[in-house]
């Protein structure tokens, strides 16, 4: 179950109003990378989680992404207050109230359409979406995506800090981006914690494969680095050798039963390319002088008699 506690978890200062500066911070509230996606992606899998360990650090760190839902929302909030009252009671000139909305951009998605809220969608207004969370249900590939989802949300509000002047927006955005370092480094010690993790799952994967480094963009740039040098990597040129690489045929087969093999005669019997016939086309028929070559001297004739045909 959950409690509310009516204080933030986090003080939000905000020195002005700034509806431009409001719909940016809505990234980290209905985007991809933002609060509510964390969030959903932590709980989901707190829920399903049947080591006790891991289960109470994704309960702990879901609960978190709510609060700095929480916080990121009232910071939105805050950014458009001064302007949620002109908005609603109109008493300002209506070309200063687009301009003070507006400004340029497109703040008009919180100013506006959400009364100064913020709204489940991202800085450009897409609603927030379930596909944000990848879970798969193993722990090694979930933990694998629970870091890089963290790697991601500090990068944003990274950026984020960098387009804001307002020290306190700043300062709240800064303890944010600091908890997904401190996320990111919890899941990085519970994924290790997990012997043995790598590769994900349970079954090997096949040894005459495993160690293979395949040589396959072509041309200039060609670069060896440890990602495929040295004694863990067999490095295979590009060539012949590249297709089949079982050392079967590079063929495709398939069992078929009589019935089966017979629709199948049929279907290919009637689509049939007739290799003998060089057919004339609607292309032909229309083309101008842009249309370059046309199929024969039969097409051009016909075309030039058409033409001629009319005045
Ligand atoms: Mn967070
Ligand atoms: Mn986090």
């Amino acid at each position: 179950m959950f409690f509310h506690n009516k204080r933030l978890m986090y003080t939000v200062r905000v020195s002005e109003t700034n509806p431009v500066l409001a719909n940016l911070m809505l990234e980290q509230f209905g985007g991809p990378q933002g609060e509510l996606a964390a969030a959903m992606r932590y709980f989901t899998q707190a829920v399903a989680e049947t080591d006790p360990g891991r289960k109470d650090m994704l309960f702990d760190i879901a609960t978190e992404e709510i609060s700095h839902l929480e916080v990121i929302g009232t910071i939105v909030v805050m950014l458009n207050k001064g302007i949620k009252g002109a908005v609603s009671e109109g008493l300002t000139n209506e070309g200063d109230l687009f301009r003070m909305m507006n400004q340029g951009g497109d703040s008009h998605v919180t100013a506006l359409l959400y009364g100064g809220g913020p709204a489940l969608t991202n800085s450009g207004g897409v609603p927030w979406d379930a596909k944000y969370v990848d879970t798969i249900g193993e722990p090694t590939a979930d933990l694998r995506s629970n870091i890089a989802a963290e790697a991601r949300a500090k990068i944003i509000y990274e950026r984020l800090i960098n387009v804001t002047e307002d020290p306190g927006v700043k300062e709240a955005l800064g303890f944010l981006m600091t908890r997904e370092v401190a996320h990111q480094k919890s899941f990085e010690k519970a994924l290790y914690s997990i012997e043995p993790n790598f590769p994900s799952g349970k079954l090997p994967g096949q040894p005459e494969f495993a160690d293979k480094y395949y040589d396959l963009s072509q041309g200039d740039g060609e670069m060896r680095g440890p990602w495929n040098n040295g004694d863990q990597w067999d490095f295979v040129e590009n060539s012949e050798d590249l297709s089949a690489v079982d050392g079967g045929d590079g063929g495709a087969s398939v069992d078929l039963s009589s019935d089966e093999g017979e629709l199948l005669e049929q279907v290919t019997s009637r689509s049939k390319s007739n290799l003998s016939k060089d057919p004339i086309t609607g292309a032909d028929l229309g083309a101008g002088p842009a249309g370059g070559a046309i199929t024969d001297e039969k097409a051009t004739r016909s075309k030039k008699r058409n033409g001629a045909a009319r005045p």
